[in-house]
């Protein structure tokens, strides 16, 4: 392989990548939203760059979602078993959902589906 070769293969590896560091940097710029579902219908769209805590109210009792750092989890919810709190952090991207089955409430975040 001669050197020019070489150094054409490099510089062509150095604008793939960042074509797509550029290409990353605008997917994360868009902000994520989580959907709240109650008796299968939303009931909140919530923009996950907003560290906020959200309440509702649910079947069983209060449901509480905490909203911080690109994360959410359920908090402080009254509801027999506490699955949905047990869950914890999920992350933005995340395909993991929040159920809480007693109170009929869950979270999920709506663009994954269709991005992947
Ligand atoms: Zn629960």
């Amino acid at each position: 392989m001669k050197k020019k070769d070489i150094i054409f293969i490099i510089g062509l590896c150095i604008v793939i990548g960042i074509m797509y560091l550029v290409y990353e940097l605008t997917q994360k710029e868009k902000n994520g939203e989580i959907e709240v579902y109650y008796h299968n219908e939303v009931i909140e769209t919530i923009d996950i760059s907003k560290d906020q805590t959200y309440t509702f109210e649910g079947d069983y009792g209060v449901f509480h979602l905490e909203v911080k750092d690109h994360q959410y989890r359920a908090i402080n919810v009254e509801c027999p078993n506490h699955d949905c709190e047990k869950v914890g952090w999920v992350k933005e991207g995340s395909s993991r959902s929040i159920i809480c089955a007693p109170n009929d409430i869950y979270v999920i975040q709506p663009d994954l589906e269709s991005s992947h």
